[in-house]
């Protein structure tokens, strides 16, 4: 099968040129497939390539699995690809969450979850899925790569060839493959944690958490160990527009928002706010280059107030590993992926658009109130 499928991938499946093999070093390196990203997407492409025996190359720049910036809120479709490829999120230490509570200024909604999520740090879950791929055969190597072309990547210890690139460092563009800054869209994220309690268990439970907000949206949920993950996306401006110092623009929200601030209260000033800034939201990767297959936040950037980035990075990791066995060209794989990613993006977009100014979130959250089952469908459709 391998023999087969290497063969149909030579030609490409819609006839594109075939890609002139580098010049390399090793005879392996010269077809093992490179995943570049060891995040959620990228291990989960190299889990499904080393279980068919592709034998690919995981690339990472961190020897120590890191606690990315997310809201670590788990949707039901990230947990149902999770169980399929033989992660149980709940033996992780995810915490089950079965209902979001909404709240714009004083005003609360609260509706059940269609089905039930979870609260698990990135630590937790990267950990686990890069820990899987390994077993499963991909080898891993730490490097940060510099560059990125076809066939090409280059990294801080050594150049690394392939016909085929998994491209997936998510949220860091890399130069040669950047996502192009086009968009009105780009966000700020900022992270802080709240150490567990009874009173944040009392105020938070089982519930993920939206304040909504002029201007952006903070996401509470709690995790493994009953710590709590708060998360905020904001206008790319706002930090420049509180004085620059994290701590002092979630002060600034806090003050207009007493909801969110019962539970920021909760949080040890001296903690360190993590940042990412100019998240590209509504960004897909329609076309790519040859050889490059596009996955995870370098395929599609869902506004994060879906919790469906996660689902999207396994979808797209598996999806692509798939394509890839099966002979298909990475152009085909991107416009294929770009139309199902297409629907849970373009709503996610209208609800950000619409939670992002005061009358909007008002209007959502009175809606949410009067109409759960409103709330349920939106987060239905914004699933991918
Ligand atoms: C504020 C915010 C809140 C969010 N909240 C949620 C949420 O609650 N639920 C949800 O499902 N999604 C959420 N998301 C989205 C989610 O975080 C992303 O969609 C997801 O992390 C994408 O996974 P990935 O594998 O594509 O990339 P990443 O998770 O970013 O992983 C990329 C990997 O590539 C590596 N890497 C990067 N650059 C290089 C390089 N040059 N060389 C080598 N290695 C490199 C990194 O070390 C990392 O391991 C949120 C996003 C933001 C911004």
């Amino acid at each position: 099968m391998a023999t087969a499928s290497r063969r149909s991938r030579d030609r490409g499946s819609r006839g594109e040129a075939r890609l002139p093999l580098p010049s390399v070093r090793g005879a392996d390196q010269m077809t093992r497939p490179i995943v570049l990203g060891a995040g959620p997407a990228g291990s989960v492409a190299a889990m499904l390539l080393a279980r068919a025996g592709a034998e690919p190359i995981l690339i990472d720049r961190q020897v120590e699995v890191g606690d990315a910036i997310c809201g670590g809120f788990m949707s039901w479709r990230t947990a149902a690809s999770l169980r399929a490829l033989g992660s149980d999120p709940l033996t992780l230490g995810a915490r089950p969450v079965t209902r979001l509570r909404q709240y714009s200024g004083e005003r609360v909604a609260e509706a059940d979850l269609p089905e039930p999520a979870y609260g698990l740090s990135r630590k937790a879950l990267d950990t686990a899925l890069r820990a899987s791929a390994v077993q499963c055969g991909a080898r891993l190597e730490i490097d940060r790569a510099r560059s990125v072309k076809e066939g090409e990547i280059e990294g801080e210890r050594r150049s690394w060839h392939s016909p085929a690139i998994f491209l997936a460092t998510g949220k860091h563009d890399v130069r040669g493959e950047a996502r192009a800054r086009n968009s009105g869209n780009l966000a700020l994220g900022l992270r802080v944690r709240l150490p567990p309690s009874s009173e944040l268990e009392r105020l938070v439970g089982d519930a993920i958490e939206l304040h909504l907000f002029e201007g952006g949206y903070a996401g509470i949920v709690l995790q493994e160990g009953g710590n709590g993950n708060v998360c905020l996306a904001l206008r790319k401006s706002a930090l420049a527009e509180a004085g620059g110092d994290p701590w002092d623009l979630l002060r600034k929200v806090a003050t207009d928002n007493p909801h969110f601030a019962s539970r920021l209260a909760l949080a040890d000033a001296e903690e360190p706010v993590d940042t990412i800034g100019a998240v590209p939201y509504g960004w897909t990767a329609r076309k790519t280059s040859h050889g490059i297959y596009r996955l995870g936040d370098q395929a599609a950037v869902i506004p994060s107030l879906a919790g469906e980035g996660m689902a999207i990075a396994l979808a797209s990791g598996q999806a692509a590993a798939r394509a890839y066995l099966a002979g298909e060209s990475a152009e085909l794989f991107q416009r294929r992926f770009a139309q199902r990613a297409a629907r849970p993006v373009r709503v996610a977009e209208k609800l950000w658009h619409l939670a992002e100014t005061s009358r909007g979130a008002a209007g959502l959250t009175l809606a949410a109130s009067a109409f759960p089952e409103l709330a349920r469908l939106a987060m239905k459709m914004s699933r991918i």
